[in-house]
């Protein structure tokens, strides 16, 4: 999927890409984290204290022990939310969580009117409160819309006749209140949720280009820089696990005098092409400027990384490229010792990569013993 389509936000406020969905989710709920806690155990608490108005109303004792008995269940499974939501670190499960919540208190508002014998308008506006509730908690936009749809639609079939004395007026003003609401706090969702991931985009499209060479699309100097900080640093206590690979194509200037810089950036990009194909996943592959790349391998000791750059040579030497015009590259490799840092091995990469140019070009230098391996074209 193209950059532009994986950032496209349907209609529910969503991204289409549901891995960038889901990237989204467990950041933007680890932000919330801290705030849906105690946003349930408020709304726990509130579910109980109308126990209260049930206690005057209701003169039924059974059916009294049964609110009684949903109330409390409410509060606990709040409490519950409240005391675990730091153990789920999936974000999408989250949202299930949330949404089963609310759920329960539709379904638990539903049973304990049904045991009213009838309704007062007052209590009949407490939909639009619950509705409330559901848009302030922060859920998917379509999972909330599902919950409020399905608690002003039972409410109104099923509840809507017990109403005390409602007349056509009252139902009007009743509809047209829950139906503002309604589309209000949509409305308001729709646009809070939209630039909540127009926003993340943004900020992952700017990160993406600030680390990404525009022409290769692989890692840039500043980003490659940081990642080898990294990996030094890991690897501190554990040398010669780590190689670090610098390589420049052979007479480069020869292909853009000849043919023009454009053909001059295809050929990196086939050169950057083969190289992907051979390094794996957790090889970080750089441009470090020009013609010049680095390549750090990490868990590779220097036979390793030998045998990785002696495939890479000659998949070079061996691809097609402008008008079948030979290409080469040279390279250097040096692998970790100890009381190396970045710098260090920068210097001693970038000095064997001028050895390698120095002995004839299409080689692979390797310091240590000063095996030189010269394959000429
Ligand atoms: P050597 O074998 O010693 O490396 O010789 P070379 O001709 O490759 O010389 P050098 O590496 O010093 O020169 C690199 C050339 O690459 C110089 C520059 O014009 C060209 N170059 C740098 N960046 C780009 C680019 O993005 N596109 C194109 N087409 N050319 C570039
Ligand atoms: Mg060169």
């Amino acid at each position: 999927m193209d950059n532009t389509k994986k950032h496209d936000i349907s209609i529910f406020a969503e991204f289409v890409d549901k891995d960038l969905e889901i990237e989204f989710l467990n950041y933007d709920m680890k932000r919330y984290e801290k705030f849906i806690g105690p946003l349930v155990l408020i709304f726990g608490i509130i579910y109980m204290i109308f126990f209260v108005s049930d206690y005057f109303a209701i003169k039924n004792l059974s059916s009294l022990i049964i609110i009684l008995f949903i109330r409390v269940l409410f509060l606990v499974i709040s409490i519950l939310i409240f005391l675990k939501l730091k153990e789920f670190n999936n974000s999408n499960n989250l949202v299930y969580i949330i949404t089963a919540y609310e759920l329960l208190a539709i379904i638990g508002f539903l049973v304990i009117i049904n045991h009213y014998d009838s309704l007062s308008y007052l209590l009949s506006i407490s939909v639009i409160i619950i509705t409330l509730a559901i848009y302030i908690t922060p859920n998917k936009l379509i999972f909330s819309q599902i919950t409020s749809i399905l608690l002003i639609l039972s409410f109104f079939i099923f509840h809507l006749k017990r109403i005390q004395s409602i007349e056509t007026f009252m139902f009007l003003k009743l509809l047209s209140y829950n139906l503002i609401t309604i589309i209000y706090c949509n409305i308001g969702a729709y646009l809070t949720n939209f630039y909540k991931r127009k926003q993340f985009a943004d900020s992952k499209e700017l990160l993406r280009v600030s680390i990404t060479d525009p022409l290769t699309d692989i890692y840039n100097r500043t980003k490659f820089n940081e990642e080898l900080d990294q990996w030094v640093n890991h690897y501190k206590n554990d040398e010669c696990t780590l190689s670090l690979v610098m390589f420049d194509i052979d007479d480069f200037k020869r292909i853009n005098d000849g043919y023009g810089h454009l053909i001059g950036d295809n050929v990196i990009q086939n050169i950057v092409d083969t190289i992907k194909k051979i390094i794996r996943n957790t090889d970080i592959f750089a441009r470090w400027g020009g013609d010049e790349f680095v390549i750090l391998l990490p868990h590779t000791d220097k036979h390793q990384a030998m045998e990785m750059m002696e495939r890479m040579r000659l998949c070079i030497q061996n691809s097609k490229h402008y008008k079948g015009e030979n290409i080469t590259c040279s390279f250097g490799l040096v692998t970790l010792r100890k009381n190396d840092n970045a710098e260090s091995l920068l210097q001693r990469v970038d000095r064997l990569l001028f050895d390698a140019k120095d002995c004839g070009k299409n080689a692979i230098v390797y310091e240590k013993d000063r095996m030189i391996e010269q394959i000429r074209i």
